[in-house]
């Protein structure tokens, strides 16, 4: 009977040992490639918000123009070693370079944490790249390009036409109507609101973009969940601006790129808002 026991825990020590292996593996790699892909958006998204072709010509540096090398262009690692400097002409690499790969490195972690290793996952994976090419040319030129967002509908239709993956709640086509819909009225209520307040104050109080974002969302998160997003980018606004105003840096005058708020309150929707939703709707 020791025996036994004693071969059972051996077993489970080495079960225990490979599925730590796989967590840190896991960590590993989408680490590696979450930075990879925001380096790489983030470059993207600086020519498209100056309104040159997001993908033509290798990386230079923009103060030289020098063409940078392989060595030069190795996400977090690169800006290291070079200690945040150009290798060639010693003028500063911007630090939204380095804030993009790290956020891209961190999304990729949180939302492989949340889902596991399945199909759901890439297809996040990728909305969460094109959120961060959005929240990049909001950021760099003010501007949710109509391409991205159409890139965050193909990537949605996709995935909902291969795999039915559907809203959060939903298992028939009814239900996935029902609930499509609903989601569909949250950005439609707040667009009401925000034309009938623009009216008022005379002035815009919302851009654009962050509607038609809205829009593009209700097809992947429920309505809970946006109203819930709304609620987070609106406090991470204000905490933003706030912390720009500590620092100097911006006045709660001059508006924020709402996008950027947006962006990153969907992925801490999805990653860490499921207890607050399954509370709500607990409550009824
Ligand atoms: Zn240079």
């Amino acid at each position: 009977m020791l025996l036994f026991h004693g071969k059972a825990n051996i077993r489970m020590s080495i079960l225990k040992k490979y599925m730590d292996a796989y967590q840190y593996l896991k960590i590993f790699w989408l680490t590696v490639i979450g930075a990879v892909v925001g380096s790489f958006v983030n470059c993207a998204a600086s020519r498209l918000a100056a309104g040159q072709k997001p993908f033509a010509g290798r990386s230079c540096c923009t103060a030289c123009g020098q063409q940078l090398a392989a060595r030069d262009l190795m996400p977090v690692v690169s800006y290291v070693l070079n200690r945040g400097k150009c290798r060639f002409c010693a003028s500063k690499i911007p630090g939204d370079c380095l804030a993009a790969e790290l956020a891209g490195a961190v999304a990729f972690v949180c939302l492989g944490q949340h889902f596991g290793l399945c199909w759901e996952l890439v297809q996040w994976l990728v909305a969460a790249a094109l959120l961060l090419a959005l929240a990049l040319t909001d950021w760099h030129g003010r501007i949710i390009p109509d391409k991205i967002l159409l890139l965050l509908l193909i990537n949605r239709a996709i995935w909902f036409a291969l795999l039915e993956i559907p809203l959060p709640g939903a298992q028939t086509l009814t239900e996935w109507l029902c609930n499509s819909l609903l989601s569909l009225l949250v950005p439609s209520i707040l667009l009401a609101i925000v034309l009938l307040t623009e009216i008022f104050a005379e002035r815009e109080l919302m851009g654009g973009g962050d509607i038609k974002l809205l829009f593009v969302l209700a097809l992947y998160l429920s309505w809970v969940q946006l109203v819930l997003l709304l609620f987070i980018a609106c406090l991470l606004g204000l905490l933003l601006a706030v912390l720009g105003l500590a620092l100097g840096q911006r006045s709660l005058a001059e508006p924020l790129p709402f996008g950027v708020d947006l962006a990153l309150a969907a992925l801490l929707t999805v990653c860490y808002g499921a207890p607050l939703v399954n509370w709500y709707l607990g409550l009824f």
